[in-house]
């Protein structure tokens, strides 16, 4: 297949989903984890739940990088926005993300030099067109992102940029999924495994899951069928008492990854002792921080950073919802407190984010067609 539309196609939907059913075991009860958040929403933007045997449950995971990143990172990166000598930078996914005092859209609106760039290369362009300002890039993102934040380090050394610094905090997946499996309330029979992370890690790095947890993991592609073929490669698993880890999205994702963006990350990164992650705590190797060679660009070593900590809201559950304990609408202030326009956590805004998926695709509709059912004809 070459086209879009081919992943598409509903009479290839329907005969797939129809092989989904074959191999569901009506007498058992499958909870599959989707690691990555693009998923989560692909899931509920094409309405492949609908298709799925009631008893196949999908179990939304951690990979939504926004989301993990607790509010004392964010706070932290947005004292840095109110120097007066700061440009700050961001992807637009953080800017409502909420902070204690606010997101970074509001301190914008507040008259901070806040601005949104599509990648960390536009962040270094800022450095150059701006020589007597500070650029501070706040790097987010798993293994998927991290490549083009060494290979923009990497840029800003070789031209001895000194006007420009990474507030990193990329996280990494592996330990993430480590967590989830070690939860002594998660009861997963396998994984629907990241597509976008796995182009530059590959495919090696799970082989534990499926050798040491007897977990059978699919790295899967974005498209309705992609999603699909990768639930039925699962279930042939699980029918057929395999734990393996395989490759479904392999026009995307070599077994072996990408070495060039590996090479390059391990030149400008090195793995953090310990990180905190909203909803899962302090979880040691799991992110990356900036090697000593680069601590010039260093944003944590050119500033002083506070390293505050705050806790979420008290009656929000994201913590609950991030480890797939809980759906979206299980929290007690989704579609109320919690909206996308008022959002209380990252996961209501974020373009990966669960509550964003549920609330937009799910709660959205399902509010439509309240409306025009109590609509006077
Ligand atoms: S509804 Fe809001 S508060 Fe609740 S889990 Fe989602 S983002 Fe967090």
């Amino acid at each position: 297949m070459k086209f879009v539309d081919e992943f598409r196609d509903p009479e290839v939907i329907g005969r797939t989903a129809e092989e989904i059913r074959r191999l569901a075991d009506p007498g058992r009860h499958y909870r599959l984890m989707e690691v990555c958040g693009g998923h989560t929403h692909a899931i509920y933007r094409f309405g492949l739940k609908d298709v799925l045997p009631a008893n196949i449950e999908l179990i939304h995971g951690p990979g939504c990088p926004v989301c993990v990143l607790p509010m004392g990172r964010i706070d932290d990166g947005l004292a840095l926005a109110r120097r007066p000598d700061v440009i700050f930078s961001a992807f637009g996914d953080m800017m409502r993300v909420p902070g204690a005092h606010g997101s970074p859209l509001e301190h914008k609106a507040k008259g901070l030099d806040v601005r949104i760039v599509y990648s960390p290369s536009d962040a270094l362009k800022l450095a150059r067109t701006n020589p007597d300002r500070h650029v501070v890039f706040f790097a987010i993102g798993f293994e998927t992102t991290a490549p083009s934040t060494a290979l923009t380090l990497l840029r800003a050394r070789a031209e001895g940029l000194e006007n420009f610094s990474v507030f990193c905090n990329h996280v990494t997946i592996i330990p993430a999924i480590r967590a989830i499996l070690d939860s002594p309330d998660m009861r997963l029979d396998g994984f629907i495994g990241p597509g976008h992370v796995s182009t530059v890690i590959g495919c090696r790095p799970y082989e534990w899951i499926a050798r040491d947890e007897g977990k059978p993991i699919v790295v899967t592609g974005f498209e309705p069928l992609d999603l699909l073929q990768g639930i039925v490669m699962l279930l042939r698993q699980l029918k057929e008492g395999r734990a393996e880890v395989e490759n479904q999205y392999t026009r995307v994702v070599p077994w072996e990854g990408n070495r060039a963006a590996l090479r390059a990350m391990a030149e400008v990164f090195q793995l953090r002792p310990y990180f905190e992650w909203r909803g899962l705590g302090f979880i040691s190797q799991s992110a990356l921080r900036i090697r000593d060679e680069f601590a010039q660009w260093d944003a944590e070593r050119v500033f002083s950073v506070a390293g505050v900590r705050v806790t979420d809201p008290k009656a929000a559950q994201c913590g609950e919802v991030l480890k797939g304990v809980l759906k979206p609408v299980q929290c007690k202030l989704f579609g109320r407190e919690c909206t996308p326009e008022h959002p209380v956590g990252a996961l209501m805004v974020s373009s990966e984010g669960s509550c964003a998926a549920y609330f937009n695709y799910e709660h959205r509709k399902a509010s439509a067609s309240m409306t025009s059912l109590a609509a006077p004809v």
